[in-house]
C-alpha cells in the first residue's frame, strides 16, 4: 500500500479508468487513452503457498489455458463482481505504474467506471484501493452512463436515450435522461458466455474439445448473430473427444450463429424487459433516437440487425465501441459539472 501511495504521489495528471470485466483502459487527462489491456493477472504460487504476480494484461491473457499447475491466470472482475479484491488492487496498481514512466506528478483525481452490477461493498473496495493509492478524490461512474457519454449521446437533455453495452462478463442496459440513469439492468450474459456456448456447441456437434481463447477467436473471426448471405468458414484445431487425438475440423459462421443463439436471445430479452419498464414519454424518445450499442459485443456481426428485429427499433453501433466507456469516463473527468451529476459517492 505504501508503494501505491508513493506511486500516485509522483503523478499530477487526472485519470479516468474503465475497469472492465474483460479489458481495462486508462485515460490520462490531456493525453487520451494510454492503457488498453485485458483485465487479467497471472500469479504463481510459490513453495510457501503465497501468490506472486507473474504478468498483467496482454501477457497474462496469453497464459490463459496454457498454464502449468503452479501458475494461475486470474480475471478478477470476470462476472462483473470482484472475485478477488487483492488481485483487482494489484491490477490497478500495475496499470498505473505503467503510465507513470518515472515522471513526477501530484496526487490525481480519478474517475473509475465500474460494472453496474457491483455491490456497495465492491464499489467501496474499488474506491478505497484508489484512495489508499493516494488519489486526491475518487468518483465512480456507472457503466451505462459512461457508455452513453462515450457514444456521444446528449445525456443531459430531457430526452430519453437507451444504451446497451455488451462487454465480457456483463451486458449493461441503461435508459438515460437529464444526466441520470432512469432504468438500468445488468445481466451476466455477454462475450464470455458466447465463448462458453461456442466451446459447448463444438464439443457436442463436432466432438472437438477447444479452449476459451480459441472459441473467442472463432467468435471474432466468423461469428455472426444473423444468417449471412455468404457464410464464413475456418478450420479449427482441437482434441477429438472420442479418439483422444489432435485433429482439425471446418467450422462455419452458421455453426457459430447456432452456438451463440441462446445467450444472444437472453440479451434481447433483457433489452425487451427494460423497454417494457420505460415510462411512455421516454419510450417515445427511444423510438425516435434508436438504441446505441457499445462494448466489444457491439462488434459481433449483425448484432445490430438481430436486436433491431427483436425489439422493432433502430439499433446503432457506436463508433469504436470498445473505447466508448473509456472515452465517456474521460469526458466525465473533463467536466466537473457533468461529473457531479453522473457519479455518486458511497
Ligand atoms: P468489458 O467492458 O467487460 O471489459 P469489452 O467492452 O472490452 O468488455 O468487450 C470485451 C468482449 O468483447 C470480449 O468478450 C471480446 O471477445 C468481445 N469482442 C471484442 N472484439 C470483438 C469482435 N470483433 N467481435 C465479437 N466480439 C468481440
Ligand atoms: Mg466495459
Amino acid at each position: 500500500m505504501g508503494f501505491l501511495k508513493n506511486l500516485f504521489g509522483f503523478m499530477s495528471k487526472d485519470l479516468a479508468i474503465d475497469l472492465g470485466t474483460a479489458n481495462t483502459l486508462v485515460l490520462v487527462k490531456g493525453k487520451g487513452i494510454v492503457i488498453n489491456e485485458p483485465s487479467v493477472v497471472a500469479v504463481k504460487v510459490n513453495k510457501s503457498g503465497q501468490e506472486e504476480i507473474l504478468a498483467v494484461g496482454q501477457e497474462a491473457k496469453e497464459m490463459i489455458g496454457k498454464t502449468p499447475g503452479t501458475i494461475k491466470a486470474i480475471r478478477p472482475m470476470k462476472d462483473g463482481v470482484i472475485a478477488d479484491f487483492n488481485t483487482t488492487e494489484m491490477m490497478i496498481e500495475y496499470f498505473i505504474k505503467k503510465i507513470n514512466g518515472g515522471k513526477k506528478l501530484a496526487s490525481p483525481r480519478i474517475v473509475i467506471c465500474v460494472p453496474y452490477g457491483l455491490t456497495q461493498v465492491e464499489r467501496k473496495a474499488v474506491k478505497e484501493s484508489a484512495l489508499n493509492a493516494g488519489a486526491r478524490s475518487v468518483y465512480l461512474i456507472e457503466e451505462p452512463m459512461a457508455a452513453a457519454i462515450g457514444a456521444g449521446l446528449p445525456v443531459r437533455e430531457p430526452n430519453g436515450n437507451l444504451v446497451v453495452d455488451i462487454g465480457g462478463g456483463t451486458t449493461e442496459i441503461g435508459v438515460i435522461s437529464l444526466g441520470g440513469l432512469v432504468i438500468s439492468k445488468s445481466i451476466r450474459v455477454a462475450g464470455d458466455k458466447l465463448d462458453a456456448a461456442i466451446v459447448d456447441y463444438i464439443k457436442k456437434k463436432h466432438n472437438l474439445l477447444i479452449g476459451d481463447r480459441v472459441a473467442e477467436n472463432l467468435k471474432i473471426e466468423i461469428g455472426t448473430a444473423i444468417k449471412l448471405d455468404e457464410p464464413l468458414k475456418t478450420v479449427v484445431k482441437g482434441r477429438d473427444q472420442v479418439e483422444g487425438i489432435l485433429t482439425s475440423v471446418e467450422i462455419t459462421s452458421e455453426d457459430i450463429r447456432e452456438a451463440i443463439s441462446d445467450p444472444l436471445y437472453q440479451i434481447a430479452e433483457a433489452l425487451k424487459s427494460v423497454l417494457e419498464q420505460t415510462p411512455p414519454d421516454l419510450a417515445g424518445d427511444i423510438v425516435e433516437n434508436g438504441i446505441v450499442l457499445t462494448g466489444g459485443g457491439a462488434l459481433i456481426r449483425g448484432i445490430d440487425k438481430y436486436l433491431s428485429e427483436a425489439v422493432k427499433l433502430a439499433v446503432i453501433p457506436a463508433e469504436e465501441p470498445l473505447l466508448a466507456v473509456a472515452k465517456g469516463t474521460g469526458a466525465a473527468l473533463e467536466q466537473i459539472d457533468l461529473l457531479h451529476q453522473t457519479t455518486f459517492e458511497d
